[in-house]
């Protein structure tokens, strides 16, 4: 198995995220599209799409926060035009053995996802997970 595949499976099967997160289906005519995720509020360039941990799943994850929001979220290996903020927490986190920290478009300051890093053996040791509705997909390179 995709060792990609098989740590999104851990990780959304852990009891916090069992509970309060639910893998849906992408819906997004961009899914296997050459292009890029960009601030809905800016433009800047967020991700690509080819970064994205989860591409063979087509899939992305529904997430709620302690305060009732809710996030779909899909997740990159990496991202560019970000700035983070805070240090890491493991308070209510969404993945098991990740601390994260929040993440803004470097150029408006929009709050566009966070970014979860390992406290444990988990790989990958990093990984970013962006909120859709804060990003516009544009195609191309
Ligand atoms: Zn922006």
């Amino acid at each position: 198995m995709n060792p990609e595949l098989a740590w999104l499976k851990s990780a959304v099967a852990q009891p916090r995220a069992a509970a309060e997160a639910e893998v849906v289906r992408e819906d997004a005519p961009e899914a296997g599209v050459p292009g890029w995720f960009t601030c809905a509020l800016c433009g800047e360039r967020v991700a690509h799409e080819t970064w994205r941990l989860e591409l063979h799943l087509g899939r992305s994850l529904v997430f709620s926060n302690p305060h009732g929001l809710v996030f779909h979220l899909a997740l990159w290996a990496k991202a560019i035009g970000l700035t983070f903020r805070g240090h890491p927490s493991e308070e209510h986190t969404w993945f098991e053995g990740y601390a994260w920290r929040t993440a803004f478009c470097v150029r408006c300051g929009s709050h566009v996802g966070w970014v979860f890093e390992a406290t444990s053996a988990a790989e990958p040791r990093t990984f970013v997970g962006l909120s859709l509705a804060a990003l516009k997909f544009i195609t191309g390179s």
